[in-house]
């Protein structure tokens, strides 16, 4: 029999759950967009911002998804003719590049598999090898969505130093951001692309660009940059429409807004302690399961996971079937296996992914766990004992 009826969860790696704040914030008339609460608000949004992606550079507001702020990031910092070094680990770093060709980009991509992070030793051979600097960019993702694995940021810097290679850092954290700890500033990162709809609890709809003084100078000789896409007007408005190049988003702008006040009330620093702490959880109910049947997380090095998202590999048709049993039974959605085996091979029913990212809390994450319990056992999926207590256990320590 269906248990479903009652609050259904959408634990997929974005759009995530959004908060009941957030929504009642944005239910309300559309407001004055020349003057008053809602320009007075997006003034205060910026500095937050800012906050949350560790950096005192500037940052500009597009009304476009991830695909967008990957575009409007590429236009104002590469032009056609460019070279791109892409360090893929998944699907979005590919994607992004993707994107660039359409820019006259040309990618020189290095790819580290699905269940690998980036090796900074294969991108300081390549960066060392470039003796002329054709490589203007190193483009990567924080966290890889697809494999859910976690690329360490810092590192790449420190590669870029090394080799005195003088590449932009451009880092997509549209998955990561308020979810796994990135620092902006203190890693090196030049360039930073992020969305409202993952760790930032809002809908889809709003994107981010960040940049430092050194991608805004080379904004200054890029020919790639229209209008709409240019940072610059959004960045350093002189008219309230500039930020957006015409009508506010108004509605996105009032929930981003109580989105962050609910970040700054935890603390930014306890927002990703949590998120550490829950993904552990739902890893050590996998890792119990995974001592007997088909079950493993794709990323096996705890240290190269992702606290957003736990991609996870259960053998076709299994990963469909477990799915389909979620919503229909027990009232949760689960991302489906993204870039891991092609749209119409059988293979292609044996993943699929949690979103623990944003407002999502122990009781959430436990209940996750015992239904997917419960559906390994109704299904007849072999699995180790011990995943419920084993995810108990985890947050009765924290
Ligand atoms: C979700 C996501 C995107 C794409 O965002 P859209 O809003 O769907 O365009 C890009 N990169 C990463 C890492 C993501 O998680």
């Amino acid at each position: 029999m269906s248990l479903a009826n009652g609050r259904h969860y959408l634990a997929i790696p974005g759009p995530s759950v959004i908060p009941d704040r957030v929504l009642q914030a944005m239910h309300r008339a559309a407001p004055n967009i020349y003057t008053g609460a809602l320009v007075d608000l997006t003034t205060t949004l910026i500095p937050d911002l800012c906050s949350v992606a560790r950096t005192t550079g500037k940052v500009a507001m597009y009304v476009a998804n991830g695909h967008g702020v990957w575009e409007a990031a590429v236009s104002n910092v590469l032009n056609a003719g460019d070279t791109a070094l892409v360090l893929a680990t998944g699907r979005f770093a590919v994607g992004w590049s993707e994107m660039a060709v359409w820019l006259g980009i040309n990618p020189r991509i290095i790819d580290f598999g699905l269940r690998s992070a980036i090796d900074p030793d294969r991108v300081a051979e390549a960066l060392t090898a470039d003796k002329d600097h054709q490589i203007k960019a190193v483009m990567t993702v924080h966290v890889d969505t697809a494999t859910s694995a976690r690329n360490d940021i810092a590192a790449l810097r420190r590669v870029l130093d090394d080799a005195g290679h003088p590449a932009l850092l451009m880092v997509d954290c549209i998955a990561s951001l308020c979810c796994d700890r990135f620092e902006m500033d203190a890693w090196g990162v030049d360039v930073m692309v992020a969305g409202s709809q993952k760790g930032l609890m809002t809908p889809p709809g709003m994107g981010f660009v960040f940049f430092n003084e050194k991608a805004d100078a080379i904004r200054e000789t890029c020919s790639n940059v229209t209008h709409y896409w240019d940072w610059r007007p959004r960045a350093v408005p002189e008219d309230f429409y500039q930020y957006w190049d015409g009508t506010a988003p108004t509605h996105h702008l009032y929930g981003l807004r109580e989105a962050l006040d609910i970040i700054n009330e935890e603390g930014l620093e306890h927002v990703w302690h949590r998120h550490d702490v829950l993904a552990q959880a739902y890893w050590s109910a996998l890792e119990s399961w995974s001592t007997d049947g088909p079950i493993e997380i794709n990323m096996s090095d705890r240290e190269s996971r992702s606290h957003a998202v736990t991609a996870v590999r259960i053998g076709a048709p299994n990963g469909t079937a477990l799915r389909d049993w979620m919503t229909a039974k027990a009232g949760v959605t689960l991302g489906i296996g993204l870039g891991m085996a092609p749209a119409g091979d059988p293979a292609w029913h044996g993943f699929f992914r949690i979103g623990h990212m944003g407002h999502v809390n122990a009781h959430m994450v436990l209940g996750v766990v015992g239904a997917l319990q419960a559906g390994l056992v109704a299904l007849g999926i072999p699995h180790g004992k011990g995943g419920l207590e084993a995810a108990v256990e985890v947050c009765a320590a924290a």
